[in-house]
């Protein structure tokens, strides 16, 4: 049977150029139905999909967002379902003769007076969470640190009102490895980092079992440990070894990490929120679960947000190197200075190898779920991925686990697409609020970092209603402009860093830590 349809046929053209358009739907449009221009559809044609908007012969370019997202198998008629199976895959372009910088940024007045409530650190750096983060030099230690994390909350945390949480940063990393392999310090300089971010307050204590690979002055070597002010500096990096002679014992480790712990809790309980300007927030923004929506409602508005953003002096991260491959030009274009787009190609050409090393096709970005979502293919993922990036010059690129060193703006920071993965990379350049866009519906959380996740769907967020923070698929419904919806997001983001809890947050639905290693494991 066909869907019934509650609301008028309505369908998503993105640029006038654009000979497909989506269709937006509950549910998809049956054939027979008479869209508002007199088409008439030749196929069902599911939510988010594909209607052919002119008889298009064998070989055409598909153009969505003025782009071609590929090129039609055979002759498809109007009013035709164009589905992945009648699309054959652009190849990706070449990274040599890109242009560099050539694009004129539009004028972003500056916004002033946007504040937000967060904890100031000794390094100038701004926590929009006060946590306890115990570090793990070897994956060895993670079910003592976690049996020690239970009692800490249990036992100590109740003592301690102004700490939010405790962390144990477990990782799966640490001995096995290669680890002077040149790719390793990929995952050394990521955990590095992952250690300073700011919801953490500068307070580093590390749990390391005392055999591995990763010993704990390699993790964090004296010159780049984090020392709180009210600190000794000649302390040194804070470590419980589970195999020094004095353990006699689980518990006496067990012990020893509580013992540590209650130093740094004192302190970081001593902390009180303090009304900082917006330009301290760093937000990491990714999608995951995208659907032919993505681009067209939650994406744009996170862009208008991430203007916003900038425009008040913050700094946004875009990343996922996969989803930004085939849009390469247009960022290379929007470099602030030649230097920036060589840097981004640097990025581009090293992750071109690393796929190549794997003898991985360009079918590998791009999930089930993506498809059945109407996406047909990564060049049609990447311009609706992009948006989130706004308008803005890029002003920077950090490489996987780099940390950000002062720069503000929009900045580049290379991650895969993986969710876990490129979020994980995220903290560790520094990330204090992290915005998600999806489709297909995640329920992705962390445990270092609020994360604001936002439906592309009005149905999406309708029925995950306790797991979704925001429904950018009131842009697709007609009931709220991008501009509206990407304001909303930005008062959004100033309250959650100010300390309002999102929905992860509130079921406390973390995910896992995951390094990104390209290196070998032994
Ligand atoms: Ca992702």
């Amino acid at each position: 049977m066909d869907t019934v349809i509650s609301h008028a046929p309505l369908t998503i053209k993105i640029h006038d150029a654009d000979n497909v358009a989506i269709v937006a739907n509950d549910g998809g449009l049956p054939a027979g139905t008479v869209l508002p221009g007199g088409l008439v559809l030749k196929d069902k044609v599911p939510q988010g999909h594909k209607v052919a908007l002119v008889d298009l012969p064998a070989g055409a370019p598909v153009l969505r967002y003025n782009v071609p997202i590929g090129y039609a198998l055979e002759a498809i008629e109007a009013g035709r379902w164009v589905h992945e199976r009648l699309l054959q895959m652009p190849q990706a372009r070449e990274l040599e003769g890109l242009p560099k910088a050539t694009v004129t940024a539009p004028a972003l007045p500056p916004l002033e007076g946007y504040t937000f409530e967060g904890y100031r650190n000794a390094d100038g750096s701004v926590g929009t969470r006060n946590i306890l983060a115990i570090t793990t030099t070897v994956q060895c230690v993670a079910g003592v640190v976690e049996f020690a994390v239970k009692r800490i909350k249990s036992e100590l945390l109740p003592l301690y009102p102004h700490v939010d949480d405790v962390v144990g940063l477990e990782h799966t990393y640490g001995c096995g490895v290669a680890i002077d392999a040149p790719d390793a310090v990929i995952p050394i300089r990521t955990l590095r980092h992952i250690s300073m971010n700011p919801n953490f307050g500068g307070e580093v204590m590390v749990v390391s079992l005392g055999c591995e690979k990763l010993q704990p002055e390699r993790l964090l070597p004296p010159d780049v440990i984090p020392i709180s002010d009210q600190r000794d500096p000649h302390a040194g990096l804070d470590v419980v070894c589970l195999q020094d002679n004095e353990h006699v014992g689980f518990m006496s480790m067990v012990e020893a990490i509580m013992k540590t712990a209650r130093r740094h809790l004192e302190r970081l309980n001593a902390r009180r929120r303090e009304t900082v300007p917006a330009s301290e927030l760093v937000v990491g923004v990714q999608c995951g679960g995208s659907d032919a929506f993505s681009g067209v409602t939650a994406n744009p508005a996170v862009g208008f947000c991430a203007d916003l953003l900038v425009r008040a002096g913050a700094t946004v991260m875009f990343s996922e190197n996969t989803e930004v491959r085939d849009g390469i030009a247009q960022l290379t274009s929007r470099a602030q200075t030649p230097e920036v787009a060589d840097a981004m190609i640097r990025e581009m050409a090293w992750y071109d190898a690393y796929l190549k090393r794997g003898s991985v096709d360009r079918s590998a970005n791009t999930t089930p779920g993506n498809k059945k979502g109407g996406l047909s293919n990564i060049v049609e993922k990447a311009m609706g991925s992009i948006v989130k990036s706004g308008s803005a010059p890029i002003s920077g690129v950090l490489a996987p686990g780099e940390r950000l060193n002062g720069q503000r703006g929009l900045i580049y920071a290379a991650t895969p697409a993986s969710d876990f993965i490129c979020g994980t990379l995220q903290l560790a350049a520094g990330m204090n609020v992290h915005v998600f866009t999806t489709g297909r519906g995640t329920p992705y959380g962390l445990a270092e970092c609020p994360v604001i996740k936002v439906a592309t769907r009005s149905d999406l967020a309708r029925r995950w209603h306790d797991l979704m923070d925001v429904n950018a698929g009131l842009i697709a419904d007609g009931e709220k402009t991008i501009a509206e919806m990407g304001w909303e997001m930005f008062q959004l983001m100033l309250d959650v860093a100010s300390g309002r809890r999102t929905w992860a947050e509130r079921h406390q639905l973390h995910n896992a830590l995951v390094l990104f290693n390209p290196a070998p494991i032994t």
